[in-house]
């Protein structure tokens, strides 16, 4: 499979236009024309309709009736399917996680102006509005709370090696955040995974490139293939100038021309989605190498920073840590934790907070509360920019502008300098005050509706016109209620109603067995009759089979001054409503940094509380490569345990004690010491507080883990080979900086090669790549490495025997372990006896052969050894040491390699 066969939809596959096709139909396929990688969403009164191949390909995911829609022109049926347009947005899910774009075609003009334009045939004019994307959604029901929603560009070098730089650009449209980094080629992958872009743009030719599918093969992405012309650095800058207004970009950061193109490229495709409406986007900032913590796609995935290895939040280590109160806060922390910074004075900026809020209890309780009651701001903020907001958008605005106005205040009474730089941020100029008590004096309080359109969002008092006309709405229906009682008592039919419907407007009903009545009504009968002048004539409307309808002038009178009220209250709402977007749009990008801020508030607070109930504790940033953690805990695994029960652990490396090899027997709690160290790591470099009792980390630049064997069975890779490529990353990777975990080395393959790479591995980490590594093993052989390799260090997880049976104690001690308890554990889980007492004997016969588990006996180290140690060479090398081979006869030749042979005889 190419890189480009990864989209869902390759451009092209839009079969030619057939011929004769309705007028309607041929405007169809001018849009599918124009969007031939979408699927049409095309709006027919109240629904929309998909046709031909989209009508296939998208009726098995959504799960709706595939049906047809006449005959094409050489008689084949047209497949269709169609989905109610009030509740379009219910299905887009569906179609976007399958790899789909969405291009939504709606009517444009009315019927009424479309005749107006080209008489009684003339078709309603209709036009793509926007362009779906799993990139491009700000939509709440569309996307996540807790997760950003990135689309990124990636321009690639010819040759992808580590040397050739690669530009990445990614935006979230949904926040406005706009970055680039150049990095390495081969990296990419890398930071595309640490992203999370949902989407990515990719140049057609790039996407042939056997090397870029390899590269990008590990990252889940959707790749969206562009043509290369599109990719054009002279206009990409250009439209960066342009959005910023700006004569050259060198303010913004000193950036590679790859970068740039990356940027401009991804900018022009977000406008043509968004058809023209440019989302508020903030100052493009670029990331420079050594700014954040690197870990591979590998290591983030092992080590479950946000998501488990089967894909769930819940058991992730941001599941365990995120106890935000705002959806923005959650996505912060996401950030952090995906990319911890390397710079100490940030580090020390973020923890500074937290601290901050843990030293004010009641300031903290207070500006939960508030935040509690916040909204998603930079998402409303986002859909008003492309004039999608609704006025639920306008009041989530509000209700944000308000409760960031009143946790400043708290944060003054509380008169705290240390919380001076963000009550700063969080300062509301007066343009922004303007806007907040505009929302508030134009806006209901609550139940804001998400159409516009029909009007009642906003307050009595605010307009003395709408007042009026909705005075004379409801006027009208009193008038409406008394004309009822009226023609009751005139008629003398009690059941006489006035009712109304969407067809015949208002009405006036009475039951068949009354109905004869009235239809005579108010025409003059006879000398004796009233005059027909003082009675009302009832005009019939419609017979049904239970009732008749009538009207009379006095109420059509009535009903039209009704309407006129309605239609001129809407336009008064509707007028309100654009001056409130343009005065959100017109202040967006002051809007922006509050909502950052108070996203930075909230998880502070939310960290203080939590470090509180689970004794965390502020980690301390060094330059050095320490890594003392005291006390430790897993973060996920005693989160899972009844409180207390986990078994803290320390880890004391330093650079006499980098290495550390950690034996121990199976479920002791090697991987959970390995983990919980890289965690506690990553999580003092993203600013957190750690689960220790203290914690001192030199900064580390890159971290790496090897935990766990998995398939990856879609790469073709078996689980031995993957555990090559990992241990290979690492260690061409990994600097005295570095922070490594590897776990069970070498145990996907047969044990003497396993153990000897195992060996050759430590030996590397110790001698070239001399970083900070954790390493744990079932080959307690290597224990004896301890003897050649100064810095490093045996611990073993311990255990005790007790009745038979081995208790855990997922204690840390030092020296090296000398069983496995293997079957102990196979016991345990639910091996049945038989088999159990069979590998008993099967292990006392083994360990009955001495010298097996002895280092010294294996050949492999015997040679490895006899090497190093300068031992007698081996006889059959004496041989070849003392013959010229040239001066041979070849009988001679022949004789010496039976000579040769019989010397490696046993
Ligand atoms: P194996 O060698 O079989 O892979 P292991 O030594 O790596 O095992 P872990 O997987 O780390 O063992 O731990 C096994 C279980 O022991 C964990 O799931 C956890 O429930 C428990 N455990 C581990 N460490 C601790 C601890 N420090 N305190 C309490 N329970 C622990």
């Amino acid at each position: 499979m190419s890189a480009q066969e990864k989209t869902q939809r390759p451009v092209g596959l839009t079969p030619p236009r057939p011929k004769g096709l309705t007028p309607m139909m041929d405007q169809y396929w001018d849009v599918k024309e124009a969007h031939p990688d979408c699927l049409i969403f095309y709006r027919m009164g109240d629904f929309y309709e998909l046709f031909y191949d989209d009508a296939v390909t998208a009726a098995p995911v959504l799960d709706i009736a595939l049906t047809k829609r006449g005959k094409g022109a050489d008689g084949s049926d047209v497949p269709m399917c169609g989905v109610p347009a009030h509740s379009y947005e219910a299905y887009l899910p569906r179609l976007i996680k399958a790899g789909h774009k969405v291009a939504i075609c709606e009517q444009v003009e009315t019927p009424e102006e479309a005749k107006k334009r080209g008489g009684h045939k003339a078709l309603v004019k209709r036009d793509v509005v926007r362009v779906m994307t799993a990139g491009t959604l700000m939509e709440d029901n569309l996307l996540q709370g807790h997760e950003n929603n990135i689309i990124a560009a990636l321009v690639l070098p010819r040759v992808i090696t580590t040397q050739a730089m690669a530009g990445l650009s990614w935006m979230d449209i949904s926040t406005g955040v706009f970055q680039t980094q150049a990095v390495p080629a081969q990296d990419a992958a890398m930071v595309i995974d640490r992203i999370g872009a949902k989407e990515l743009l990719l140049c057609d030719t790039d996407a042939q490139n056997p090397d870029a599918f390899d590269m990008l093969g590990a990252v889940q992405t959707s790749i969206t293939t562009q043509p290369r012309s599109l990719f054009d650095a002279k206009n990409a800058q250009a439209r960066l100038l342009d959005l910023y207004g700006v004569k050259t970009l060198d303010g913004f950061g000193a950036f590679e021309g790859v970068e740039v193109t990356a940027a401009g490229t991804l900018l022009d495709y977000v406008r043509r989605t968004q058809k023209g409406a440019c989302p508020h986007i903030r100052t493009l900032t670029r990331l420079t190498p050594g700014m954040v913590m690197e870990m591979d796609v590998a290591t983030r995935r092992n080590l479950e920073i946000l998501k488990t290895l089967g894909g769930e939040r819940k058991g992730s280590l941001f599941h365990a840590l995120d106890t935000t109160r705002t959806a923005a806060g959650a996505r912060l922390l996401a950030t952090r934790l995906s990319a911890p910074s390397c710079d100490m004075r940030e580090i020390n900026r973020r923890l500074d907070v937290t601290a901050h809020m843990i030293s004010a209890p009641a300031l903290r309780e207070t500006l939960s509360d508030h935040l509690s009651r916040m909204p998603d701001m930079e998402r409303a903020l986002a859909r008003i920019t492309v004039r999608r907001g609704t006025p639920r958008d306008l009041g989530m605005m509000r209700d944000a502008l308000n409760e960031i106005f009143n946790m400043r205040r708290a944060m003054q009474e509380a008169d705290d300098n240390a919380l001076s730089d963000l009550m700063e941020r969080l300062a509301l100029s007066p343009a922004i005050m303007g806007l907040q008590d505009r929302l508030n004096e134009l806006l209901i309080p609550e139940g804001l509706p998400t159409l516009a359109r029909d009007g009642g969002f906003i307050r009595e008092g605010a307009s003395t016109q709408l007042d009026e006309y909705r005075s004379l709405k409801k006027d009208g229906r009193d008038r409406i209620a008394a004309l009822e009682r009226a023609y009751a008592e005139e008629t003398d039919i009690n059941t006489l109603k006035i009712k109304h419907n969407n067809v015949l407007g208002y009405f006036i009903e009475v039951s068949s067995k009354h109905g004869d009545r009235l239809l005579g009504w108010g025409a003059p009968q006879g000398a004796n009759d009233q005059p027909a002048s003082l009675r009302t004539h009832f005009a019939h409307r419609q017979t049904l089979a239970s009732a008749i309808r009538f009207t009379t002038t006095a109420l059509s009178e009535l009903e039209s001054g009704i309407a006129q009220s309605v239609e001129r209250s809407q336009a008064i709402e509707q007028e309100l409503f654009d001056q409130m977007v343009t005065q959100v749009i017109e202040n967006a990008a002051a809007l922006s940094p509050l909502a950052e801020a108070a996203s930075e508030l909230d998880l502070a607070t939310a960290q203080a509380s939590l470090a509180q109930d689970r004794q965390y504790t502020r980690p301390q940033i060094f330059e050095d490569t320490r890594l003392q953690i005291t006390g430790g805990r897993h973060p996920v695994v005693e989160a899972s345990l009844p409180q207390g029960e986990f078994i803290a652990n320390d880890a004391r490396m330093d650079e006499g004690t980098a290495l550390w090899l950690i034996t121990g027997p199976n479920m002791a709690g090697k991987s959970t010491f390995l983990r919980q160290n890289a965690l506690i790591a990553l999580m003092a470099q993203a600013g957190l507080y750690v689960p220790a009792k203290a914690a001192e980390i030199g900064l580390i630049d890159r971290l790496f883990s090897r935990v766990g064997a998995a398939d990856d069975l879609a790469r073709g890779q078996s689980t031995f080979m993957v555990e090559m490529v990992e241990t290979a990353a690492i260690l061409n990777r990994a600097t005295d900086r570095s922070f490594v975990i590897l776990d069970e080395i070498g145990r996907g393959t047969a044990t003497f090669d396993g153990l000897s790479i195992a060996w050759a591995t430590l030996e590397h980490l110790h001698e070239v790549n001399a970083c900070r590594c954790l390493f744990a093993t079932h080959y307690h052989e290597l224990s004896s490495l301890s003897d050649t390799l100064p810095r490093l260090t045996c611990a073993r997880v311990d255990v005790k025997e007790w009745k038979g049976k081995i208790v855990f104690l997922h204690k840390l001690v030092e020296g090296a372990a000398d069983q496995s308890y293997g079957i102990h554990v196979a016991k345990i889980a639910g091996v049945p006896g038989a088999v159990i007492t069979r590998a008993r004997q099967i292990l006392q016969n083994l360990e009955k052969q001495k010298g097996k588990n002895d280092m010294n006996a294996l050949p492999l180290f015997e040679t490895a050894q006899e090497g190093t140690n300068g031992h007698e060479p081996h006889p059959a090398l004496q041989i070849l040491e003392d013959i010229t081979p040239d001066d041979l006869t070849p009988r001679e030749a022949l004789d010496l390699l039976y000579a040769l042979k019989d010397q490696t005889r046993p």
